[in-house]
């Protein structure tokens, strides 16, 4: 399976380098059993030809945009996979939003109800949930609505392609190429058994780097069926089925500890060799300083 370029994807080979700043699903965790992969909810960075494309909002964004105010960066694209509070409860509390002359794009496509993405942030941070509004953000923000299956193109050279997941209220996958190289993040979705779902196949065609839902194993899927979520099995699956070089294990269960966490990477890596359980901190380089990297991940 191949997904055609987009003409601009090869025009630019800037760098292209992901950073893990919550890898927790539903809650975060708590305690210290579970340092060595870390308790912040989901939150990727990928950082690309010098733009900064952030995929959800939970505890983790709050700790990058500190490092992004401490690095001077004053434009973000922020893309919600859906709205589920451990995907944005970190959004009211993103550093950035206070500070006057950021630049901060806010989209999300999962919405099964018509409903825009400002309407949902909107309808999110109110009383009495919140004491504060979108209106007591400083930085300058652009909420985008966009319809899952839908390719984005937030700067030239990149090209982000979508697919609607099936997780209760919606959610959506993305696929983020440039330079010839893919990384796709798909959180949350439940699997059909037997039925690999071909939205999901296209995000992972040929990817170099996949962040996968990972929540459960083949074993709890029984008990757990209606969630919304998959597990490591399946992300295999769909890997040696897409050619995907890389599946990150992603969406740790809050329950999960550190020992559990790790007989379930040692076991998924026995399968699959490119197999990883994200860590908050850990990064990849698809394109480094002097050009594609063949494979470099660092807190392997
Ligand atoms: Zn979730
Ligand atoms: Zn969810």
């Amino acid at each position: 399976m191949s997904v055609d370029p987009a003409p601009s994807s090869k025009a630019q080979t800037g760098r292209f380098d992901i950073t893990v700043w919550g890898a927790r699903g539903t809650l975060p965790g708590s305690g210290t059993s579970q340092t060595a992969f870390g308790t912040e909810t989901c939150c990727v960075e990928m950082r690309i030809d010098g733009h900064r494309l952030v995929f959800d909002a939970g505890t983790g964004i709050v700790p990058l945009g500190r490092a992004i105010l401490t690095e001077g960066a004053s434009s973000v694209d922020l893309f919600f996979s859906h709205t589920h509070y451990d995907h944005i409860v970190g959004f009211p509390f993103f550093p950035p939003l206070y500070r006057a002359g950021c630049g901060i794009t806010v989209s999300a496509g999962h919405m099964l109800d018509g409903r825009s993405c400002e309407e949902i942030v909107s309808d999110y941070m109110r009383a009495p949930f919140l004491p504060i509004t979108p209106k007591i953000f400083a930085a300058d923000v652009d909420y985008r609505t966009f319809a899952a299956g839908e390719a984005l193109f937030p700067h030239p050279g990149i090209t982000i392609r979508t697919a609607r997941l099936n997780h209760p209220n919606g959610a959506v996958g993305f696929r983020v190429e440039h330079g010839g190289r893919v990384a796709a993040y798909v959180t949350d979705t439940e699997h059909r058994p037997g039925q690999p779902d071909e939205g999901v196949l296209g995000l992972f065609a040929d990817a170099d780097v996949v962040f996968y839902d990972t929540s459960y194993c083949d074993s709890e899927m029984t008990k757990c069926r209606g969630y919304g979520h998959s597990t490591w099995q399946e992300g295999i699956r769909l890997a040696r089925a897409a050619g995907t070089r890389r599946l990150v294990l992603y969406h740790h269960a809050h329950t999960r500890d550190d020992a559990d966490l790790a007989a379930i990477e040692a076991e998924a890596k026995d399968i699959f060799p490119g197999a990883v359980a994200a860590r908050t901190g850990m990064t990849f380089s698809l394109i480094g300083p002097d050009g594609p990297e063949a494979d470099h991940v660092d807190g392997d």
